[in-house]
Parts: C-alpha cells; sequence; structure tokens
C-alpha cells in the first residue's frame, strides 16, 4: 500500500481548498446544536452547495450519481473539509453514508434514480429502523412484522432510537416477513424496506437526550402500507443487505470524524498552553496519547479504504476494529477536554461541553463495544462462538 499522494491527487486537494476557502464564508449562521428542525436545514443547505460544486457523493460510484472519486481522493476531501472547518454531514448521515451506499450497491436502477439524487442534493433526508425495544444488539431478534397484501407490504411493530427521526423523509426499515421457527432461523426471515416517513400510520416520538436534543425518536408503525417495489434486495434477503448497511456504517461513515477529533485535539492543546494546564504532565501524557491514537485512527482508516477498494467498494469486518477504537478515543478526547476546561466543562453553551456528553453514546450507537468485540474475536480472529 503507498500512502504517499501523487501530484494529481495534490492538485485536486488544491482545487478543494480554494473552493472551500471561497464558499465557507456563504453558509448561513450555525443554528443551535439543540435544534433538529434547524440543523436539518442547515445540513441540506451545506449539501447542496457541495452538490453545485461537484463534491457530493465524491466517492459514490458514477452509476449512482456520485464523482466516483478514489478512495484516496475521497480521504483528501475529509481531511480539507475538517481542516477548513467545514459542516460535518450532520442529518444527511444516514443518507449519504449509509442508505445510499446500500441502495448504490443494492438497489435497481429504478431504485437508485428513484432515491440517490435527492440524497446527493440535500432535499431528502434519511433515518435508520433497525433497532427495536428488544432487538438492539441481537438485531435478528426483531419482531416488526410485514405481510404482502396486493402490490404492498403492511406494517406494524415499533423501532426505537430512530436518529433523525423526526425531521426523516425515509427510514431504511427492518422488518420480519417470515415468523421465527425452527425452520427458519431468525436471520433468515428479515427484509429491508423503504418506509415514507409521512405515510399514514407512522407516528414519531422524540426522545430527548442528555444532552437536551431530540436528535432521536421511537417510531411506531400501524398497519402502513409500503409498496413492495420499496423493497431493496429480495423478501427474507435483508440480514444479507443489512450487513451491507451495517459494514458502511461501521467501516467508512465515522471516518471524516477522526479528523474532526484532530482539529479539536489541537485546539485543547492551544488552550491547555493558554491557561497554564500544559505545565500538569499527566494532562501532556493523556494530550501526547491521544495524538497517538488519532494518528493511529487516521492510518486504519487508509488501510480500510485501500482494503475496501480492493474489495469492491464494500468495507468489510475491519470497520468493526475502527469502531471500538475510534468510540473509546472519542470519549477519552472529551474528558480530557473537561479536564483542560476545568469548571467551564460544566458550561452548556461550550461546544465540547454537548460533545462530551454525547460522546457517552459512541461505544453503543451503530452497535454496541461488546457486540464489536464478538465480531471481531469471531469474524477476523476466528475464535469460538458463545465463550
Ligand atoms: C446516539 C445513538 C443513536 C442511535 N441511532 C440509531 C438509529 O438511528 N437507528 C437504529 O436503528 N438504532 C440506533 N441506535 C440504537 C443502537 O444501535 C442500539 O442502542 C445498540 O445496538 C444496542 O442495542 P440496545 O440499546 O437494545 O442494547 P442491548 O442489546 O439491550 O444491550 C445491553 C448491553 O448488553 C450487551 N450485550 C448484548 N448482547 C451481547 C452479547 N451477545 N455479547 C456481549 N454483550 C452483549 C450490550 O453490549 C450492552 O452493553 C442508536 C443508539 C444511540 C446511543
Amino acid at each position: 500500500m503507498d500512502l504517499t499522494y501523487t501530484e494529481e491527487e495534490e492538485a485536486f486537494r488544491a482545487r478543494l481548498r480554494q473552493w472551500l476557502a471561497a464558499s465557507l464564508p456563504e453558509l448561513p449562521p450555525r443554528p443551535d446544536p439543540l435544534d433538529w428542525p434547524a440543523r436539518r436545514a442547515y445540513d441540506t443547505a451545506w449539501q447542496r452547495m457541495l452538490y453545485d460544486a461537484g463534491y457530493a457523493g465524491l466517492h459514490w460510484p458514477e452509476a449512482a450519481g456520485g464523482r466516483g472519486a478514489t478512495p484516496t481522493q475521497h480521504l483528501i476531501y475529509l481531511e480539507e473539509t475538517e481542516k477548513a472547518g467545514a459542516p460535518y454531514v450532520g442529518a444527511n448521515f444516514v443518507g449519504l453514508l449509509h442508505a445510499g451506499p446500500t441502495i448504490a450497491a443494492e438497489g435497481t436502477p429504478e431504485q437508485r434514480a428513484r432515491w440517490l439524487p435527492p440524497v446527493l442534493r440535500g432535499e431528502e433526508i434519511w433515518c435508520q429502523g433497525f433497532s427495536e425495544p428488544d432487538a438492539g444488539s441481537d438485531l435478528a431478534a426483531l419482531r416488526t412484522r410485514a405481510v404482502r397484501d396486493g402490490d404492498d407490504y403492511v406494517v406494524t411493530g415499533s423501532k426505537i432510537w430512530t436518529s433523525h427521526a423526526e425531521v426523516a423523509d425515509w427510514c431504511e426499515l427492518l422488518v420480519r416477513t417470515e415468523p421465527i421457527s425452527e425452520a427458519v432461523p431468525k436471520h433468515r426471515g428479515i427484509t429491508w424496506l423503504a418506509l415514507p416517513m409521512d405515510a399514514p400510520g407512522v407516528t414519531v416520538r422524540p426522545l430527548r437526550t442528555l444532552a437536551g436534543s431530540t436528535e432521536f425518536a421511537e417510531v411506531f408503525l400501524d398497519e402502513v402500507r409500503v409498496p413492495a417495489a420499496n423493497r431493496v434486495g429480495a423478501e427474507n434477503d435483508g440480514w444479507r443487505v443489512t450487513m451491507v448497511t451495517l459494514s458502511f456504517e461501521r467501516g467508512t461513515a465515522f471516518v471524516g470524524e477522526v479528523v474532526a477529533c484532530r482539529r479539536t485535539l489541537a485546539e485543547l492543546a492551544a488552550v491547555a498552553k493558554e491557561t497554564g494546564r500544559w505545565d500538569d504532565g499527566a494532562v501532556r501524557r493523556q494530550l501526547g496519547w491521544l495524538n497517538a491514537e488519532f494518528t493511529a485512527l487516521w492510518r486504519l482508516t487508509q488501510w480500510n479504504v485501500s482494503e475496501s477498494e480492493r474489495t469492491g467498494g464494500v468495507p468489510g469486518t475491519g470497520g468493526s476494529v475502527f469502531k471500538l477504537r475510534y468510540s473509546h478515543a472519542r470519549q477519552e478526547l472529551y474528558d480530557t477536554a473537561a479536564r483542560v476546561l476545568g469548571p467551564d466543562s460544566l458550561d452548556l453553551d461550550r461546544d465540547w461541553t454537548l460533545d462530551k456528553l454525547s460522546s457517552l453514546s459512541y461505544t453503543i450507537a451503530a452497535g454496541t463495544s461488546q457486540i464489536q468485540r464478538n465480531i471481531v474475536a469471531e469474524r477476523i480472529l476466528g475464535l469460538p462462538k458463545g465463550r
């Protein structure tokens, strides 16, 4: 693997830097981080600017409306947007980073044409309806039922922890199309559907987080009719499609955030120097450790990206190693920020305070650390199951 950049890649970087320098000042003012509808408007406006400039879906295949950029160009894009302080994908997270890529990989040409362009243009927001009250880690145990009736599925059940449900237009929804029995193992009876969030029978009840935002919600589905044409993959083959979704979610979706964490770390070191906290050897050691950890995570990212190039663009189980280390390092980063800021870290108006509260969720969201360890043990190290 060659990690040096070619002249062409450096030229791509220079053009992007120029565009960012000219475009970022045109963005509307940042919204209140606890106000999700305002955040949707801000995030989709940014997505539209990227689209107009030809930077939307940079790493998506051209057949899916993306630019078909190389994984290295994508990494350069992530580095440069973060260095410039550009907004993160935010409300566009699910559509851009895992529902869209799943449809690009598994959808029919009609499905790609219907759903992908509005994601790239920032016109439609997606959410993820996987978790249920009694099936989070044990995802294959989900119970939301879909019964075929003519050209529709009739869906009844409930989902929980659905991020952005309050502002979403579509949901990547997992449903049970075959009851669990001795003949049908639980992961064989699952189907992946695109649910329109405005369909009759869908009720969204926002949940308030520790930080005060209604970032996620409970979603209740009462005999909701979903056209069978919205099924991605075959009926009862949803588990395989889900593995594609999760490999994007764990493998590449958090990558841009590593660069953001490196930026925060540099700012934190500067604050430590200004406030004299730098003189505390323990704080300095922790900052040094974090610097090493995020540098290693960036290298791991480059390795994962070059691996996914080899396997046709779908990231593999290596994403679980990344997710495991990244979510812990992120928590350590904001713990360190709290040590550097001292009592100021309790001020909810400081960016890092909300980030510290939300960092607690990273070892749970997108699959808990325990589950990632199980995957690493069983699927990467080949250790026996269930011991
Ligand atoms: C901020 C945030 C956003 C989220 N967004 C979404 C979303 O948009 N869409 C969505 O569908 N879900 C979402 N989730 C839900 C998330 O995916 C689940 O919370 C997660 O998968 C864990 O499931 P659970 O909460 O049911 O916990 P449980 O499965 O009940 O687990 C409880 C504890 O037991 C441990 N455990 C369970 N089984 C095992 C095992 N076999 N081996 C070892 N330990 C085990 C777990 O690791 C955990 O510590 C979100 C969660 C958070 C925190």
